[in-house]
Parts: structure tokens; C-alpha cells; sequence
């Protein structure tokens, strides 16, 4: 399986890429992306339109893999089978039509509180809007669903139940029929968010008897932007439309429209024609190998992993339950999530940093994130070997930071602000690009970055409240300002972080704006520098976007403390 996956031969810093990521996205096998190809380049044209021969291929193409995909997870109809974008509108799909129309005040809407954000927010917003209210099923410190509290919370007011099958921060596997077969006694209807299931073993929406499944092309081996709804004929035929436009409708005048028959009611405008029928052949791909099979070899490597993963000091595994899909998440007791998560891709180790859009099994678990290793069938021991010992490397030659107490930023009850580094940040840059230009390749910049990380003072613990919370990064960061008293045009800061890296881009601010004149740190063109020192560039897309927010809260601060 693995030499049908192009990208695991390539090179991540120079070395074999492991790539334990899946639970994020999936690696496309050859025959994936050679049908994207053939598609854009021999059957492309608009579907269910033209009378012309190529429309009725793309047409064709992308009916028959909605039959495949009925077959796949075994639905009754292919009308039974809508495309939508992914997991997350599959939801908001149902969430927006039949949650729209139905619930009102005194209903109830039961999640678990392992939800992915994607089968949280949805349903808020239809609580807002229709009154009903939202319950939450809690889980034990194991991360497995208290399935007592399930049966004590479902009442005859419980009108949809929405859960997810395997969770994607713990690797629960819930017991999806049980809940089901419970749920239909009360009336309620169910919807499971399969996003972490459909690539790890068989489904059979019938069997299990769900209302509703949702999961995304991407988690299986299929494009992006593509994923299914399944929903039962009956309930989706009662349903008003989700959104409206071409191809969903029967007939339209002003004065009144009506709907096409399923599925096309659901799929308003030009669908992802090619994400569709790929969608198909990654289908093929999966069921030619067996999900059976999947499962089996997933959980044998699951074993082999966990039990090695448990045994290195420090490290501490976030979901130990007793049924559990190829995912592992931990913390390890020296080194924030994130650093660990930059460490390992240094040694060509890709895996998941941060809260993984659950936050509230973070906050279930007291943390504010996790590293997650999640597998698929086309790792190997080989690549857990390899990750394994990049961890317990990373994790006996880390030296952590000085506890709180060591080295405050504050001597009796005065805040120690860093003083000025260069006679302005024009000045501090240049010295900055200087050192790192000495340095080298980004994996020693990165090195380096972490190692200033770490000799930053931290910042007292009586200044890390809610007004001095920096939002918009991935890890928490506070940041505290002051004008000098002896010289009020003089911008004094300090900020802190969890995550060493970003203490490391806090020491590039430091150096650059701290004890800087107010207009001189208004003035600098801060963009231009990380553009030229490379941040720009090697920073993850998240972490720039706090590196930003970091900034505008120092510019917007320079300007208003006086
Ligand atoms: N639910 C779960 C359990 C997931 O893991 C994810 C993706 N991480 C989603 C929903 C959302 O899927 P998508 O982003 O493909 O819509």
C-alpha cells in the first residue's frame, strides 16, 4: 500500500517524511490523483445540464460514484447519498434544515463532550435560534462516554442526538449502535459524525440504523473539499432545503418555487464534480484492500505503538479507552505540545500540535493541547519506530525552562522590563538577520528560536489575566505594557507564552520593540522584516497569524499607553 502513496518518498528536512498525521488529512494514493488528472483533462464539463456528450460522461461519472459510495456504507437508495464539502457542512446541514424546522423551545439537542467544534457550533447556533437547548454527555478520564449519564440525560424532550464515532483528539470508538438503539426509544434522531471512522473500518449505515452519517473525502484517502451526508429517505424527504440556487429546484417563478427530488434538493449550484467522482475511485482504492483488513493491521500497530509510547519518561497518553481507533494523543511532562511538535518535524515527523478544534477536552483534561500521532493503514513499525525514538530524544535532551518562581521578570513587586537591545528597531533587525544569517538552515533557526524561548523571564503570574490574554494564537500568551515612568515616550513590555517556540518569537519582538521609543515602534515595517529574516515563509500558517496578533496588540498599545 505504501508504494501507491508518492509523497511518503519524499524528504521533510532532509529526512524520509513520516507522516503520522491522518487524522488531520490523508495521503492521496497515484490512482487518486492520476483521476483528477484524467478528469481535468479528458471528461471536465458541467453536470445534469448539457445534452452534449462530455456533460452526460461527467454526469455519468459522478452518479456512479454516488453508487459506489452507497455501497460503501451500505445505504438503502443512492438518493440516500448527498455531497456535500465535508464533515463540518454534512452537519450544518442538518443542523440548519431539520434543526431550523423542528426544534423549539424545551427540546433538547445531546452531544458528548468529545465533539469535534464541527458537531459543537452548529448546533449552538440553531439552540440560539430555535430555543432548544443543548446537552452535553460527559466522558470518564479514560476518554470513553459515561453511558449511564447518556441514558439518565436522554428524555422524550432529547429530539436529535449528534455524536461522533471515533473522536479525532482521543481515538475513542463510541459505541455507535448502542447509542443509536437507546436514542430511538425516546423518538430522538441520530447523526454520527464518522469523519474519523469511514478510513479505519467497515460501515454499514443500515445495521447501525444512524438517521444520519456524515464524513469527508479527505480522511480517506479522496480531495479535499468533497465529503457525504448519508440521511435516511424519509427524513431527508421532509426536510426543507438547505440552500438555495440552480439545479435544487423543480420549477421557479416569483411567485413560487418548487424543490428537485433527493438528493439534488441538497445540492444547490456547481458541486465539486471532480472531488466527487475521485471520491469514488479513493472508494475503490479502500474497498479493494478491505476495511477489515485495515482495522486489523491498524490495531495491531496501534498496540505495538501505545505500549512503546507509555513507557518513555514523562510521556503521558490523553485517552486511554478501551476501544480505541489508531490515534494517540499525549503531552510528555517537559516539553510544551507545540515545541515537541516543531522538534519532531525537524527530524522529518510530521504529527498534530495543539487542541485539535476539541477545546473542551482539553479542558475536560486540564491542558491547553496535546501532541496526536494518528495512523493510518500505510504506516508502518518503521515509522512508529522512528517517531518513537524522535520523542525520546527530543524528550531526554530538552531542558525545561525554569520553573515560575526561578527567574521572574519582577523583583519585589517591580516589573523587571527588558531594556532597549540597539538604538531602534531599525537597528535591533539588522542585528537580528545578522545572527540569523549565521545560522544557517531553518533547522538550526529553529533551534535557536526555542533555545531563546527558553531563557525569556517569565512573566509574574499575577499579570497573566484575562486583559493582558493576546487572542488569536495557538498557544496562551499574555503580553503587559507600560510607558517608562522616567521617560514617557519610552514603550516598556513583557509577554510569555506556554509553548517555547512562540516564547522564542517573543524574544524577536523583545529585541526589536522593547524599550523602543512609542513612534519608532509605530513606524517599524515589521512585515518587511519577517518577510526578509524568512518567518514569513517557515512559520505554520496558525503561528504566523499569532506572531500577528502579537504584534498589532504591541503597535495598538505603543499608540494608546501614554
Ligand atoms: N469531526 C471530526 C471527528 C473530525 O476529526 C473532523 C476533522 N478533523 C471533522 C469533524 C471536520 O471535518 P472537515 O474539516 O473535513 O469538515
Amino acid at each position: 500500500m505504501r508504494a501507491d502513496f508518492p509523497i511518503l518518498r519524499t524528504l521533510a528536512h532532509g529526512k524520509p517524511l513520516v507522516y503520522l498525521d491522518n487524522g488531520a488529512t490523508t495521503q492521496k494514493p497515484q490512482i487518486v490523483i492520476d483521476a483528477t488528472d484524467t478528469y481535468y483533462s479528458r471528461e471536465n464539463s458541467n453536470i445534469h445540464r448539457g445534452v452534449y456528450e462530455l456533460s452526460q460522461l461527467a454526469t455519468t461519472l459522478y452518479e456512479e460514484s454516488r453508487i459506489k459510495i452507497q455501497k460503501f456504507i451500505n445505504a438503502a437508495e443512492s438518493r440516500e447519498v448527498i455531497y456535500t464539502k465535508g464533515t463540518t457542512d454534512s452537519i450544518n446541514l442538518v443542523a440548519s434544515s431539520l434543526g431550523r424546522s423542528t426544534l423549539k423551545p424545551g427540546d433538547e439537542v445531546l452531544i458528548s463532550h468529545m465533539e469535534h467544534h464541527s458537531n459543537i457550533v452548529p448546533w449552538q447556533l440553531i439552540c440560539e435560534q430555535t430555543g432548544a437547548m443543548l446537552k452535553v454527555i460527559p466522558i470518564n478520564e479514560a476518554g470513553e462516554l459515561i453511558f449511564e449519564e447518556f441514558e439518565k440525560l436522554l428524555s422524550p424532550r432529547t429530539k436529535i442526538v449528534s455524536v461522533v464515532h471515533v473522536s479525532n483528539s482521543l481515538g475513542t470508538i463510541n459505541p455507535v449502535k448502542q447509542i443509536i438503539d437507546l436514542a430511538h426509544k425516546q423518538g430522538a434522531v441520530v447523526l454520527i459524525d464518522g469523519a474519523q471512522w469511514v478510513a479505519h473500518g467497515p460501515t454499514d449505515v443500515q445495521a447501525l440504523d444512524c438517521d444520519f452519517y456524515a464524513f469527508s473525502g479527505h480522511k480517506i484517502f479522496g480531495p479535499t473539499g468533497i465529503g457525504i451526508l448519508y440521511g435516511k429517505a424519509k427524513l431527508l424527504d421532509a426536510m426543507p432545503p438547505y440552500q438555495g440556487g440552480g439545479d435544487m429546484i423543480s420549477n421557479v417563478t416569483f411567485e413560487k418555487t418548487t424543490y428537485n427530488d433527493l438528493p439534488y434538493k441538497f445540492e444547490a449550484g456547481t458541486p465539486n464534480i471532480a472531488g466527487g467522482i475521485v471520491l469514488g475511485t479513493a472508494i475503490d482504492y479502500v474497498s479493494n484492500i478491505g476495511l477489515e483488513k485495515i482495522a486489523a493491521y491498524e490495531a495491531e500497530l496501534l498496540a505495538y505503538a501505545q505500549a512503546r509510547l507509555a513507557e518513555i519518561p514523562g510521556v503521558r497518553l490523553i485517552g486511554t479507552a478501551k476501544k480505541k481507533a489508531s490515534v494517540m494523543s499525549f503531552i510528555t511532562s517537559g516539553v510544551h505540545p507545540h515545541d515537541l511538535g516543531v522538534l519532531l518535524d525537524l527530524e522529518g515527523i510530521a504529527v498534530r500540535t495543539g487542541h485539535h478544534c476539541c477545546q473542551p477536552v482539553m479542558d475536560r483534561f486540564h491542558i491547553p493541547a496535546t501532541a496526536r500521532a494518528s495512523m493510518a493503514a500505510y504506516n508502518t513499525r518503521d515509522d512508529i519506530d522512528r517517531f518513537l525514538a524522535a520523542v525520546r530524544k527530543v524528550t531526554a535532551s530538552y531542558t525545561p525552562r525554569p520553573a515560575q518562581s526561578a527567574a521572574p521578570s519582577s523583583s519585589n513587586g517591580k516589573i523587571l522590563f527588558p531594556p532597549a537591545v540597539a538604538e531602534s528597531p531599525e537597528a535591533a533587525a539588522q542585528e537580528l538577520l545578522d545572527n540569523f544569517d549565521m545560522l544557517g538552515d531553518w533547522q538550526t533557526r529553529y533551534q535557536y528560536l526555542i533555545e531563546m524561548g527558553g531563557k525569556l523571564p517569565p512573566m509574574p503570574k499575577e499579570l497573566k489575566t484575562d486583559t493582558t490574554r493576546v487572542h488569536g494564537c495557538q498557544s496562551v500568551v499574555h503580553l503587559y505594557s507600560q510607558r517608562d515612568p522616567k521617560d514617557k515616550q519610552v514603550f516598556n513590555f513583557i509577554a510569555d507564552s506556554d509553548a517555547d517556540i512562540v516564547r522564542g518569537l517573543i524574544a524577536i519582538l523583545e529585541r526589536l520593540y522593547a524599550g523602543q521609543k512609542a513612534d519608532a515602534v509605530a513606524k517599524f515595517d515589521v512585515e518587511t522584516f519577517f518577510k526578509e529574516i524568512g518567518l514569513d515563509q517557515h512559520l505554520s500558517g496558525g503561528r504566523r497569524n499569532g506572531l500577528s496578533s502579537m504584534v498589532s496588540r504591541i503597535r495598538t498599545e505603543a499608540a494608546e499607553k501614554v
